[in-house]
């Protein structure tokens, strides 16, 4: 394929835009050459500047759960434009989408949206500690929760992409309130609220591992840490930026049943626009500002057009319920082709999945960032290439999952299987 539109595009936005991305990961420097500038997007395809079709498996990492520019949600956004961008005042709309999520995901009263995912980590941090008087908090390794200071230890996503899982600019005082254990390890955390009695807010955790490659909490990881979190007064915030209304309508509380205190939502919950919200009981949203003392605020928080968007497809999803199973159903069709197609590697591999999201790992077993780590990069940027080349776009670094859509047809899967059973042969 020729990329030279993309290339030229490139070079011009690296003199104005720091590395020429808005997001580090998008650069491609996990592996290598220059990043494709999108011209376009319907369905399951992206359409490049050099005119090239790529059937797409990143979704906008995660959101486009129905496809991109779903029509639906095209004509909500365009039907509230008319009606004015931003007030900075309550909207009604504002309410019907609460009421929705609430009525959708388990164990949650109340909700708050801000504009990204990050915000509503940080924020939900804030409310936790808040909440229990504590400054301390517990994630894991190789998780990703946003840029905020206190996730940037051990971060996954381009955070380690880019060899920096602790970023220069956090400073000692942040890090320290920030505890680590690896993923799968409930001993781990059982020593370290052991070590800190009375100190730990919160444990943070995407309950599926999204941004080390996906990875799967193992049986009984995630019901031992709502027990320890029970033991210590600790509350327990699950991550579902990646996971929420896209592995079943209520997120990993619903799939997995296990009781999150607070919630996090991002990208999905605003239908492909910025957004991101926060939930949890009426306890502990209680002290959220104008309520209680813990403050949060953002001028464009509830924005009508991203609201809209969000709404349509938080409905549509929440209608038409058979969209998870026919989303879980062509993962399952790509995991078993993916694994067909490699079961004559010449090499170690895993295949992780849990409903729509999937990740060929080039290593044996994955269940942490330790043996995320372990992946071959080299193949990983050989396969990378050689499936770009055939026409599908990949999450450009190994630490990151496949997101599939539901407008991905059994056609795209196929040639995707028959790509990789390629690359396996060369
Ligand atoms: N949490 C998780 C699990 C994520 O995957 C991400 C983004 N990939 C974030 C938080 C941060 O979201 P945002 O990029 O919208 O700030």
């Amino acid at each position: 394929m020729i990329y030279k539109r993309s290339s030229a595009l490139f070079a011009e936005a690296q003199k104005v835009i720091p590395g020429g991305v808005n997001s580090p990961v998008r650069a491609f420097k996990a592996v290598g050459g220059d990043p494709i500038f999108v011209k376009r997007a319907k369905g399951a395809y992206l359409y490049d500047e050099d005119g090239n079709k790529l059937i797409d498996y990143i979704a906008s990492w995660g959101p486009l759960i129905l496809g991109h520019a779903f029509d639906p949600v095209v004509e909500a956004v365009k039907q509230r434009a008319e009606l004015g961008t931003s007030y900075g005042m309550p909207t009604e709309l504002e309410t019907k989408i609460a009421e929705l999520a609430v009525s959708m995901v388990p164990n949650i009263d109340k909700i708050r949206f801000v504009n990204s995912g990050t915000e509503a980590c940080m924020s939900a941090v804030r409310l936790a500690r808040g909440f229990t008087g504590r400054d301390k908090i517990i994630k894991f390794a190789g998780c990703y929760h946003g840029h905020s200071d206190s996730f940037l230890i051990q971060a996954g996503s381009g955070a380690v992409t880019f060899g920096s899982p602790n970023s220069p600019g956090v400073t000692q005082g942040t890090a320290k309130d920030t505890l680590l254990a690896a993923y799968n390890n409930l001993e781990e955390v059982e020593t370290l609220l052991e070590a800190n009695k009375e100190e730990v807010a919160a444990i943070i955790i995407e309950p599926v591992a999204g941004n080390m490659g996906c990875i799967l909490p193992e049986e009984g990881f995630l019901e031992g840490l709502r027990a320890l979190c029970d033991t210590h007064g600790t509350l327990l915030i699950f991550d579902e930026v990646m996971t929420g209304f896209r592995l079943a309508p209520g997120g990993v509380q619903e799939l997995l049943k296990v009781k999150a205190d607070l919630v996090t939502f991002g990208k999905v919950i605003g239908g492909g626009l910025p957004v991101g919200a926060f939930a949890g009981s009426k306890e502990i949203m209680s002290h959220l500002a104008p309520e209680g003392p813990v403050y949060q605020a953002g001028t464009l928080s509830g924005n009508p057009l991203a609201m809209a968007a969000g709404y349509t497809m938080l409905k549509h999803l929440n209608d038409h319920k058979e969209v998870f199973k026919s989303l879980e159903e062509k993962t399952a069709y790509l995991h078993k082709g993916l694994e067909a197609a490699m079961s004559t590697a010449d090499m170690p591999w895993c295949i992780n999945r849990l409903g729509s999201m999937i990740s060929l790992h080039f290593t044996e077993e994955v269940k942490d960032f330790a043996t995320a780590a372990k992946g071959n990069n080299d193949t990983f940027k050989k396969y990378y290439h050689h499936m770009l080349n055939s026409g599908m776009y990949l999450p450009p670094s190994a630490f990151e999952s496949w997101f599939l859509n539901d407008a991905l047809s059994y056609e795209d899967l196929d040639k995707t299987i028959e790509a990789t059973a390629a690359f396996v042969k060369q």
